[in-house]
């Protein structure tokens, strides 16, 4: 996962080479590119304390504070919708941070018993401690049921015994 907030080249100090901001599960990255390669600046996602955003006409300037005694980063020339954005993303990350312990929520699902957030392929809850049926099972169980008649039922039971011998 990774979000791209490029700084428009009409504003100044990135006519040639706007700079990035950068957003991922984990970090906040300020990436100015120059003649001689680029500046990487970065600040842990957990350790970001505040996004100001300073609206002009056009443009917006946006601050990226740290808890953690590095600088702050700072945007000047997203667009005002960009910069809305950009600290709205920040905050929604942040947010998950707090309440399932990861910023990206898409590998994950909530436990069918207790309703936890869990990895997709977790087979059991670290939370509540349950088996969690694995999709083979769900397949299973809705074939026979709509299944026409013996032969149709035992002709995939078959295959499946065969896979197991071979395996
Ligand atoms: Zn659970």
């Amino acid at each position: 996962m990774e979000h791209r907030f490029r700084t428009s080249r009409l504003t100044r100090g990135n006519v040639v080479f706007p700079t990035e901001m950068v957003v991922t599960d984990r970090l906040v990255t300020r990436i100015k590119p120059s003649l001689v390669g680029r500046v990487e600046e970065s600040i842990s996602l957990r350790q970001v304390s505040s996004v100001t955003v300073s609206h002009g006409a056009l443009f917006a300037d946006v601050t990226v504070h740290s808890s953690g005694g590095t600088d702050p980063l700072r945007s000047h020339g997203l667009t005002n919708a960009e910069a809305r954005r950009l600290k709205h993303l920040i905050e929604e990350l942040q947010s998950n941070i707090l309440t399932a312990g990861v910023a990206d929520l898409s590998g994950l699902r909530p436990c069918p018993r207790c309703a936890e957030t869990i990895k997709v392929a977790a087979r059991v809850c670290k939370h509540c401690g349950a088996d969690i049926p694995i999709e083979l099972t769900e397949e299973a169980a809705s074939d026979a049921a709509s299944g026409a008649g013996a032969l149709a039922a035992a002709a995939p039971a078959a295959r499946d015994d065969e896979d197991w011998t071979w395996s």
